[in-house]
């Protein structure tokens, strides 16, 4: 992959009528590319950067940025947060504590340079976002494609909560650094771009379904991460220099299809949605949460089956299915599943139903018209899907998690991000349209038995 520069500066104007711009455009994907960050300091402007790592960060590229900073004399201060025995440090109200508190001494800091890939990524965006300073990232792992993104997902009063926040000015991955990534941060970035095969569909079956916007283009530059990755499944494995590059690359482009399209339609489908799920049980359980990556591949594998089942489906009834619109789903049992799933976060699942309307029956009858008139085009896109045993094999080549007991999900927890991880966001997908045709529970009686363990 290459020409990424061309989507920076001013934009451009798309056949699909609007004019796609990034506010992101400094991006240094090199051996040795730390070796710069002075240079990229001084052209920005930067006198003092404060640098924000943790334990392992610090470990993978943190020591080296110091090293480099203090060869080029350029004062720096450096805040390291002491990362978990076991697993990675979360991104809450704590980590972001400390990091603030330690910004707070050095008002001559003029920039926050994070150290990192998840939550020192996250945590670094939006405490230079809330001081007013600009940010800059040295990534250690290719693990995640929010790299681009100008918000902040954090872990707020037990809730996972999205802060406005803003890209960073400059993105810094260094080749010698990714390569020694470990192999569960490689598999888990593999697969949230993996996970795309399938949200790619959804974002056409909600063209189909309900007119959604859609860009060809965005598509495209999403399509052609995917593939560069699913060509890389083996070099990625061997921590091949190229192959990573590719999925830093591939991670980049999907962060710049979002900031085009201004929401993360061409970046996350019901893969994400049942990802989502399991991420806000495990924080409910106080239980460490997997690699976001990891959750979206074992979730594509499953949203690919729902594909597969829909391609075999028979035409519908539809004028049954049109008649029994209104005693589908009573609003009082649907509201009692939602506090038993979604616990202390329901409120936010009970007030976007009331502008979203998904369950609504009148809102039902008008989508079942629209997917009787557009059945064989739909019957078409699953039959385009990818199979879901194409997904397996790679995140088997990439030593990744593919089923969801392998990180501590359990069976029940399969079945109800079938049945309600629709429920999370108003975005349209093929869980909401086995819904609409009223498989659903069958659909996640099936595939819960296949791949719930
Ligand atoms: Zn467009
Ligand atoms: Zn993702």
């Amino acid at each position: 992959m290459s020409g990424i520069e061309q989507y920076f500066g001013e934009g451009f104007d798309c056949a699909c009528g609007r004019h796609h711009r990034t506010a992101f455009g400094n991006f240094e994907l090199s051996h040795g590319a730390i070796k710069k960050l002075p240079e990229i300091l001084k052209n920005l402007g930067f006198k003092k950067p404060f640098l924000l790592s943790d334990t392992n960060t610090h470990l993978a590229a943190g020591a080296e940025v110091e090293e480099v900073l203090k060869a080029s004399g350029i004062p720096f201060v450096s805040h390291i947060l002491k990362s978990p025995e076991n697993g990675n440090l979360t991104p809450d109200e704590r980590t972001f504590g400390s990091a603030a508190m330690g910004l707070s001494g050095e008002p001559s800091c003029d920039v926050v340079v994070s150290v990192g890939s998840g939550t020192i990524n996250d945590t670094g965006r939006l405490l230079s976002f809330l001081t007013g300073r600009e940010f800059l990232l040295v990534m250690t792992a290719p693990s995640m494609d929010g790299l681009v993104s100008g918000v902040a997902p954090m872990i707020y009063n037990d809730l996972k909560t999205t802060f406005p926040a803003h890209a960073p000015l400059a993105l810094i991955g260094d080749l010698d650094v990714l390569v020694k990534a470990p192999d569960i941060m490689i598999a888990a970035g593999a697969g949230d771009i993996i996970g795309k095969y399938n949200c790619l569909n959804d974002w056409k079956l909600s063209r189909i379904v309900n007119d959604e916007y859609y860009c060809e283009t965005i598509a495209g530059i999403m399509g052609e991460a995917v593939r560069k990755t699913a060509e890389s499944v083996n070099g990625l494995a061997a921590h091949e220099e190229q192959a990573i590059a590719d999925l830093t690359e591939a991670l980049v482009f999907s962060g710049l299809a979002m900031d085009f399209s201004g929401n993360s339609r061409p970046a996350s489908g019901a893969e994400h949605h049942m990802a989502h799920y399991w991420e806000m049980q495990a924080l409910f359980e106080k239980r460490h949460a997997n690699l976001h990556g990891t959750e979206v591949g074992i979730g594509a594998v499953i949203a690919l089956s729902v594909y597969e089942i829909l391609a075999g489906m028979e035409k519908p009834d539809f004028d049954a299915l049109k008649k029994g619109a209104y005693g589908r789903m009573p609003y009082e049992a649907w509201e009692q599943e939602m506090r038993r799933c979604y616990k202390e976060g329901v409120d936010a699942v009970l007030t976007l139903e009331k502008t979203a309307k998904k369950n609504d029956p009148e809102e039902l009858i008008a989508r079942l018209d629209r997917i009787e008139a557009h059945w064989d085009e739909i019957i078409a896109l699953a039959k385009s899907a990818p199979s879901p045993e194409k997904i397996d094999e790679m995140l088997l080549t990439l030593h990744g998690a593919r089923r969801p007991y392998e990180v501590g999900i359990s069976k029940d927890k399969v079945h109800d991000a079938i049945m309600y991880a629709k429920e999370l966001r108003n975005r349209y997908t093929v869980l909401q349209l086995m819904w609409d045709l009223g498989k659903l529970p069958e659909v996640a009686d099936v595939l819960t038995e296949r791949y719930g363990g």
